[in-house]
Protein backbone atom coordinates (compact mmCIF):
# COMPACT_ATOMS: atom_id res chain seq x y z
CA UNK A 1 0.00 0.00 0.00
CA UNK A 2 2.27 2.84 -1.28
CA UNK A 3 -0.21 5.10 -0.10
CA UNK A 4 1.16 5.27 3.19
CA UNK A 5 4.10 5.97 1.84
CA UNK A 6 2.75 8.98 -0.29
CA UNK A 7 1.08 10.25 3.03
CA UNK A 8 4.23 10.65 4.96
CA UNK A 9 5.72 12.24 1.94
CA UNK A 10 2.79 14.79 2.34
CA UNK A 11 3.33 15.03 5.93
CA UNK A 12 7.06 15.82 5.23
CA UNK A 13 6.35 18.35 3.01
CA UNK A 14 4.11 20.00 4.91
CA UNK A 15 6.59 19.89 8.13
CA UNK A 16 9.17 21.67 6.16
CA UNK A 17 6.80 24.59 4.81
CA UNK A 18 5.41 24.91 8.17
CA UNK A 19 9.03 25.13 9.84
CA UNK A 20 9.96 27.67 7.21
CA UNK A 21 6.72 29.34 6.87
CA UNK A 22 6.20 29.78 10.75
CA UNK A 23 2.26 28.81 10.38
CA UNK A 24 0.86 25.94 13.06
CA UNK A 25 -2.29 24.77 11.56
CA UNK A 26 -3.05 23.28 8.35
CA UNK A 27 -7.03 23.94 7.21
CA UNK A 28 -6.57 22.11 3.43
CA UNK A 29 -4.34 20.51 1.08
CA UNK A 30 -5.19 20.16 -2.35
CA UNK A 31 -3.21 17.68 -4.15
CA UNK A 32 -3.39 16.41 -7.87
CA UNK A 33 -2.62 12.94 -9.72
CA UNK A 34 -3.23 11.37 -12.18
CA UNK A 35 -5.87 8.83 -13.43
CA UNK A 36 -3.72 5.95 -14.01
CA UNK A 37 -1.05 6.83 -11.26
CA UNK A 38 -2.31 3.48 -8.77
CA UNK A 39 -2.99 6.02 -6.55
CA UNK A 40 -6.26 5.28 -4.53
CA UNK A 41 -7.98 8.85 -3.21
CA UNK A 42 -9.77 6.66 -0.42
CA UNK A 43 -6.70 4.61 1.13
CA UNK A 44 -4.69 8.40 0.54
CA UNK A 45 -6.95 9.84 2.58
CA UNK A 46 -7.07 7.50 5.45
CA UNK A 47 -3.27 7.10 5.43
CA UNK A 48 -2.98 10.68 5.24
CA UNK A 49 -5.53 10.90 8.56
CA UNK A 50 -4.06 8.25 10.10
CA UNK A 51 -0.14 10.03 10.24
CA UNK A 52 -1.37 13.13 10.57
CA UNK A 53 -2.54 12.71 14.28
CA UNK A 54 -0.99 15.09 16.69
CA UNK A 55 0.55 16.70 13.90
CA UNK A 56 -0.39 19.95 12.56
CA UNK A 57 -2.34 18.75 10.17
CA UNK A 58 -4.59 16.66 12.10
CA UNK A 59 -7.19 18.48 11.26
CA UNK A 60 -6.76 18.79 7.34
CA UNK A 61 -8.83 18.08 4.75
CA UNK A 62 -7.66 16.27 1.41
CA UNK A 63 -9.22 17.44 -1.70
CA UNK A 64 -8.06 15.69 -4.92
CA UNK A 65 -7.84 16.81 -8.85
CA UNK A 66 -7.76 13.58 -10.43
CA UNK A 67 -6.27 14.71 -13.84
CA UNK A 68 -7.84 12.86 -16.81
CA UNK A 69 -6.21 10.10 -18.82
CA UNK A 70 -5.84 11.23 -22.08
CA UNK A 71 -4.57 9.74 -25.45
CA UNK A 72 -2.56 10.84 -28.76
CA UNK A 73 -3.87 9.37 -31.80
CA UNK A 74 -1.53 9.57 -34.92
CA UNK A 75 -4.07 8.81 -37.29
CA UNK A 76 -6.74 10.97 -36.41
CA UNK A 77 -4.73 13.38 -34.83
CA UNK A 78 -7.27 14.01 -32.05
CA UNK A 79 -6.20 13.97 -28.06
CA UNK A 80 -8.86 11.63 -26.30
CA UNK A 81 -9.91 11.48 -22.85
CA UNK A 82 -10.45 8.23 -22.25
CA UNK A 83 -11.55 6.11 -19.08
CA UNK A 84 -8.93 3.67 -18.49
CA UNK A 85 -5.62 3.12 -21.27
CA UNK A 86 -5.98 0.70 -23.77
CA UNK A 87 -3.82 0.95 -27.29
CA UNK A 88 -6.89 1.62 -29.94
CA UNK A 89 -8.36 5.31 -30.18
CA UNK A 90 -11.77 4.56 -29.40
CA UNK A 91 -12.81 7.24 -32.48
CA UNK A 92 -10.87 5.45 -35.35
CA UNK A 93 -9.85 2.45 -34.22
CA UNK A 94 -5.79 3.38 -35.19
CA UNK A 95 -3.23 1.70 -33.03
CA UNK A 96 -0.97 3.92 -33.38
CA UNK A 97 -1.61 6.22 -29.92
CA UNK A 98 0.19 6.98 -27.35
CA UNK A 99 -0.33 8.39 -23.60
CA UNK A 100 -0.15 11.71 -22.65
CA UNK A 101 -1.71 12.15 -19.35
CA UNK A 102 -2.95 10.54 -16.63
CA UNK A 103 0.15 8.74 -15.00
CA UNK A 104 0.75 12.48 -12.99
CA UNK A 105 3.13 11.46 -9.94
CA UNK A 106 0.68 12.88 -6.32
CA UNK A 107 1.72 16.86 -6.49
CA UNK A 108 0.66 19.44 -3.57
CA UNK A 109 -0.82 22.34 -5.41
CA UNK A 110 -1.80 24.19 -2.66
CA UNK A 111 -2.45 25.01 1.31
CA UNK A 112 -4.69 26.99 3.01
CA UNK A 113 -3.04 27.25 6.67
CA UNK A 114 -3.20 29.15 9.84
ZN1 LIG B 1 -7.83 8.05 -33.92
Amino acid sequence: MHELYLAESILNIVQEYATQQHFSKVNSISLSFGRLSCIESKSLQFAFEVQAKDTLAEKASLDFQILPAVIHCFSCEKDLEVETYSAICPKCGGEEVILTGGTEELRILEMDVD
